[in-house]
């Protein structure tokens, strides 16, 4: 059976040889850093798609969609499987389609927007960008490996956001062209507002193929840390400079003790029981930035400058979801939470935190700027794991309190944190993906139509 399905799907292909059944690569291309969460882990890690088919145009693709729609099989498309929830994981087997070989860059626009298929390297772009005068607007801590696409199906912010808010935000995202899972699948292109129908909706409503991803002016970036004894002195600087239009910046990030003693690669820029801040800042500012650090009572303990992706030491390694990495690396106890504290009242929520969970959760705040324009501490916390219950009481307790949650624990749009209360995205999936074919069961309030295809 399973070899016929191959057989099948050779005849759609150019190259057989993209039609992939060995146990291991299937069980690998399934696969994402889903692991990262101790609940989804036992739920996901049997979970393996019975064919990966690696497509290099929209040719193949759409014959591959026709195919699977004729006999009912469910499609997951992936882009590099650096998600860390499972989003690309085929709950229901089927076939994977792999855009990794989908990887062109078109051009980059006089007016700095780049042109692109899906399975790009953020890290290829921004390097390709930033020789022409143009560096990406934000890119997850995931730079080296994930591609365009999967930051787009998946992903939310990053590196950059402090000034120029998420993927959501700003027409982040100009346009792109979209494959469908209709009765007669078709190439159809959303731009505007229309982006956000299938943004970060996990593939489940449409595949990007064809992506115009809009660039910002590059600038000379310093890498800078600066240790602080507490970490409400380190939150207060690092707040002060990430809020103040004067300082142009790409990252500002924050990490309390013990945190910092996680990097062991970069343990000379550590300051033992110190809280670190770090900052990106543009270079002229470097100075300007070190006597503010000092006059905060910090102690300055790195400035670099950064070169693109390949920068030693990378400091954007650590920040981000990459912390929690470092985390689970030191002791694979830790897991994490995805927050957005108040602007006005996150010193008190984090006093409440402190107080209801002490060392159980550490904080590590990313400054991110909002829809709004507000620039407000996002936060990836480390959470120390004990059991299911005690990390939905922390999550309830959040809530409770005002601050937000998006669930890195379930692997279902809806409780996620990005799931649009329009319901645009889901409207999205009854338009395109009537059967439920686009990776089945991601996005519970959908209800697949009931008529034979
Ligand atoms: C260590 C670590 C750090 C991270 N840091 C960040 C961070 O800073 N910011 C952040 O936002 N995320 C972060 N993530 C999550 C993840 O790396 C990003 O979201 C990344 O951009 C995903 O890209 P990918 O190519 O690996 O996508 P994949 O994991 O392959 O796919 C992600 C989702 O998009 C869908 N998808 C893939 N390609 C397409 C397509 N062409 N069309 C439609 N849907 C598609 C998939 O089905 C899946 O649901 C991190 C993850 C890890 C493990």
């Amino acid at each position: 059976m399973l070899s016929s399905l191959a057989a099948e799907l050779s005849q759609l292909v150019a190259d057989p040889a993209r039609v992939l059944t060995a146990p291991a690569v299937l069980d690998r291309l399934s696969h994402d850093f889903y692991w990262y969460s101790p609940v989804l882990r036992p739920q996901l890690v049997s979970k393996v798609a019975d064919v990966v088919v690696q497509p290099i145009g929209v040719d193949e693709i759409l014959a591959v969609l026709r195919f699977a729609l004729q006999h009912s099989i469910p499609v997951t498309v992936r882009g590099a499987g650096t998600g860390n929830y499972g989003q690309c994981v085929p709950l229901e087997g089927g076939i994977v389609l792999d855009l990794s070989r989908m990887d062109k860059l078109e051009e980059i626009t006089s007016e700095g927007v780049a042109v692109c298929q899906p399975g790009l390297r953020l890290a290829v772009l921004e390097t390709e960008a930033r020789k022409r005068g143009w560096e990406l607007r934000m890119y997850p801590s995931t730079l080296a490996k994930a591609s365009v696409g999967g930051f787009l199906g998946g992903g939310s912010g990053g590196i950059g956001s402090v000034a120029h808010g998420g993927l959501r935000d700003f027409d982040n995202v100009h346009a792109f062209e979209v494959v469908t899972m209709e009765d007669s699948p078709r190439v159809v292109l959303h731009q505007g507002a229309a982006v956000h129908e299938i943004l970060h909706a996990w593939g489940t409503n449409g595949i990007l193929t064809r992506i115009w991803f809009p660039l910002a002016a590059a600038q000379s970036w310093t890498q800078f840390t600066a240790a602080f004894d507490t970490y409400e002195q380190a939150f207060r600087f690092t707040q002060s400079i990430a809020v103040d239009n004067g300082w142009t910046k790409r990252l500002a990030t924050v990490f309390e003790w013990p945190i910092p003693s996680f990097f062991a690669p970069i343990k000379q820029i550590v300051r033992d029981g110190k809280t670190l801040s770090l900052i990106m800042i543009e270079s002229t500012q470097a100075g300007a930035l070190h006597a503010a650090a000092e006059l905060a009572g910090g102690e300055v303990t790195f400035t670099g400058p950064f070169d693109g992706p390949r920068t030693q030491p990378l400091l954007s390694d650590y920040t981000w979801n990459h912390t929690t990495l470092w985390a689970m690396k030191a002791d694979p106890a830790y897991t994490y939470l995805q927050c957005g504290f108040s602007p006005r009242d996150c010193e008190h929520q984090f006093r409440l935190l402190r107080e209801r969970y002490g060392d159980e959760i550490l904080f590590h705040i990313e400054f991110m700027k909002n829809g709004d324009g507000v620039v407000v501490p996002g936060a990836i916390p480390v959470v120390r794991f004990t059991t299911e219950e005690r990390l939905n009481d922390m999550i309830n307790y959040c809530r409770s309190i005002g601050v937000f949650v998006a669930n890195p624990h379930v692997n279902y749009l809806e409780d996620a944190g990005r799931f649009r209360a329009d319901n645009i995205q889901l409207r999205a999936k009854e338009k395109y993906d009537p059967h439920g074919l686009l990776n089945p069961g991601k996005m519970l309030s959908f209800r697949k139509q009931e008529v034979p295809i």
